[in-house]
């Protein structure tokens, strides 16, 4: 080839591969959600990367992986993000995974057996890496791993402001703001989009838990404020210690907290709070003693609109609140036992207790 075969690009054609990376760079940068902002990182990836498969594994634990103490590495877990039914699977079962997020650098390989290379590459938290996107079956083109490297460094930058402003920031569980988005993104995306029935079609198989403590006016009155805030900040570190890492758990309000419970029927969301409930009953909060809670559960059924979700599981709420406290009321079983008039409709805004 000689220097007059290669034609050089006219000013006004900019580089196809350059437009398409930075309509990348927008799609992320306007997003206001971290769930449309992954959705949004995948959605280019396919586009613009020939590969069989995209992973997005997050760590849990991942302070305990540079501590060297390879006795703490079972318990650093990854999970794929993108999967939410997925189970958690130890990092150290995959050495290619463990060397990313010790060496922070991007690990390429060819798979044997596989058509393309595995590029494992790191997405940083504040000081460590806290995720790993994963591409498999990865067709050679040149000079990619770069542009990917950036476009990450773009989404965790991102990812980092957006999940400040998700959390609630007494407890650290996420916020009322983003239990809204997340419960609608649930609904939107879990069930078939039937625009001429109702604007969200559910899926089945997920549960609301609306949680309220009993008598916590009391806490404040008797201890003070500070005292409230720590029962709060107790609470929900034996919600995260109870729940599964793919339920959702949210402040939804000053003393009530919800939880989506991912891939369960509210039949056998039952037992499971209940058992946070005797967990909670059962634990001595310094100086203040024993608290309760009273649950209401409803199951995101197909066809259902958000705020009737929310509507059944509240009054699930208000009929446990009602007879007795401190136990858990299912919004399907009260309905079956003719003790609740079924909701079939939102009733507007939902005022908790
Ligand atoms: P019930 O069993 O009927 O739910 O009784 P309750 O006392 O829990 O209910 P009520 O809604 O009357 O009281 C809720 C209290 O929660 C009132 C409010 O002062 C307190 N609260 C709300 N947010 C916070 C907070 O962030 N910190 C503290 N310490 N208290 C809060
Ligand atoms: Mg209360
Ligand atoms: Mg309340």
């Amino acid at each position: 080839m000689t220097d007059q075969d290669i034609k050089p690009r006219p000013d006004n054609e900019a580089d196809p591969l350059l437009i398409s990376y930075l309509d990348a760079i927008v799609a992320l940068t306007c997003q206001r959600e971290a769930l449309g902002l992954t959705t949004s990182l995948i959605d280019s990836l396919c586009q613009h990367v020939r590969a069989a498969r995209f992973r997005l594994l997050t760590i849990s634990n991942f302070n305990k992986i540079d501590d060297g103490d390879e006795s703490d590495l079972p318990d650093v877990m990854v999970r794929d993000w993108l999967d939410p039914l997925s189970d958690p699977v130890p990092i150290r079962h995959d050495q290619d995974l463990l060397a990313c997020a010790r060496t922070r650098e991007r690990i390429s390989r060819k798979m044997p057996g596989m058509s393309g290379r595995r590029l494992i590459l790191p997405i940083f938290g504040v000081n460590h890496v806290s995720a790993m996107l994963v591409i498999e079956g990865m067709r050679e083109v040149g000079g990619e791993d770069e542009v990917l490297a950036r476009l990450l460094h773009i989404f965790s930058n991102q990812l980092f402001l957006l999940s400040r402003n998700e959390l609630d920031g007494l407890t650290g569980l996420h916020n009322r703001q983003a239990f809204d988005e997340r419960i609608r993104h649930l609904v939107i995306n879990a069930g078939h989009h039937d625009r001429r029935a109702q604007p969200y079609v559910a899926a089945q198989d997920n549960c609301l838990a609306l949680f309220d403590i009993d008598h916590f006016k009391q806490v404040n009155d008797k201890y003070g404020h500070l005292y409230g805030d720590e029962v709060l900040v107790q609470f929900a570190r034996l919600m995260s210690s109870v729940f599964r890492h793919q339920d959702m758990m949210f402040r939804y309000g000053g003393e009530e907290f919800a939880v989506v419970l991912v891939g369960m029927r509210p039949e056998t969301c039952v037992p499971v709070l209940d058992s946070f409930r005797q967990r909670l009953e059962a634990y001595e909060f310094p100086q203040i003693g024993c608290k309760t809670v009273s649950i209401g559960v409803a199951g995101i059924a197909p066809g259902e609109i958000v705020d009737t979700i929310i509507n059944r599981a509240d009054k699930a709420l208000y009929y446990a609140k009602h007879n007795g406290r401190n136990q858990v009321c299912c919004y399907e079983s009260l309905v079956a036992e003719g003790k609740l008039a079924p909701v079939t409709v939102a009733t507007g805004d939902v005022e908790l207790f």
